[in-house]
């Protein structure tokens, strides 16, 4: 807690209006959905890779309808980072979204991981699923995210292929320390990614973590929303807006199926996977209930570019010592 918390009284008021703090405006709250298929996460890709997609009964348009059936209940307007592979098997999709005011933004094609990819392979991953989504849509894509937040200090020239893409923001940039992903000194605020010096910049929205004990704890979505307690993802909201600082929560049509088939997971992955499915839409209700001012990314671009300007530039390729 800050002393923001606190309403301002009439008598204290006067007596505050020429500090330098800037004027309290609604906080920045965007709810994010990856639109991708149950056997497309990284935890199946080992044993279950793209050439055995099609053995899999497709759920995405069922889950689709629920999460957009919510959104419309409870008046929400959302991003939707879709995977190219899905828009083309289900070319309605993206159009639907951006008909009910929802923004449509880039998942890559295929939910390879940047490290499996080289700039040149990734460069026709995203353009080709940049122009799919724009032509279904009509509308400009603006926005990328990373499968399984891949853009990582040894990924730093996605940074460059992303710029030359046409992408105007990427949200990706995980700030914290997990096996697979993250850059723990990272930003925990918009900043501007630059993948090495020199190279070019681009406005990066990370997602929301909440600082604690000198550590960001992922509280933005995914498996952390499912397996913790929900109170970790209000505490992170909470502290967010008092800090000024946007809040970017993610999910996945997935999490909201419980009756999806159970595929050959490790242990981990499938603790992972189908925890909390049963619980996620109450969850995700309460969410959006508990709190207000969800809007699309793009529709805070003209918010965001500022508050990114003011945090600064952020290297992903460290300097070799000298
Ligand atoms: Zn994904």
């Amino acid at each position: 807690m800050t002393d923001d918390d606190h309403p301002i009284t009439a008598t204290q008021a006067p007596a505050k209006a020429p500090a330098t703090s800037p004027e309290p405006s609604a906080p920045i709250r965007c709810l994010s959905v990856d639109v991708e298929e149950y056997f497309q996460i990284e935890a199946a890709h080992s044993t279950i890779g793209p050439d055995r997609w099609n053995d899999w009964p497709s759920r995405v348009q069922r889950n689709m309808d629920l999460l957009l059936e919510l959104f419309d209940r409870t008046g929400i307007r959302a991003t939707f980072f879709f995977l190219g592979c899905v828009a083309k098997q289900h070319p309605a999709l993206a159009r639907r979204c951006a008909d009910l005011g929802h923004e449509v933004a880039s998942h890559g094609s295929m939910h390879d991981r940047l490290h499996r990819l080289t700039p040149e392979t990734m460069r026709s991953d995203v353009t080709d699923s940049k122009r799919l989504l724009e032509d279904q849509t009509g509308r400009a894509v603006l926005g990328f995210r990373s499968p399984t937040w891949s853009l990582t200090r040894d990924t730093h020239w996605a940074v460059d292929v992303l710029t030359e893409a046409g992408f105007k923001y990427d949200a990706s940039v995980f700030p914290v320390r997990h096996p697979m992903y993250g850059v723990p000194d990272a930003p925990d605020r918009p900043f501007y990614v630059q993948g090495q010096a020199g190279g070019a910049r681009l406005l990066e929205i990370p997602p929301l973590t909440w600082r604690v004990m000198g550590k960001n704890l992922p509280v933005a979505g995914g498996g952390y929303f499912r397996l913790l307690p929900l109170s970790l993802m209000k505490q992170g909201l909470k502290q967010a807006a008092a800090q000024g600082r946007p809040a970017i929560l993610y999910f996945h049509p997935w999490e909201f199926d419980p009756g999806m088939p159970r595929m050959p997971l490790s242990p981990t992955g499938r603790l992972r996977t189908y925890t909390g499915l049963k619980s996620a839409a109450a969850r995700l209700g309460r969410v959006i209930r508990g709190f207000d001012h969800w809007t699309p990314i793009a529709d805070q671009i003209e918010d965001l570019g500022p508050l990114a300007e003011k945090t600064g530039v952020f290297t992903l390729r460290r300097q070799a010592a000298a």
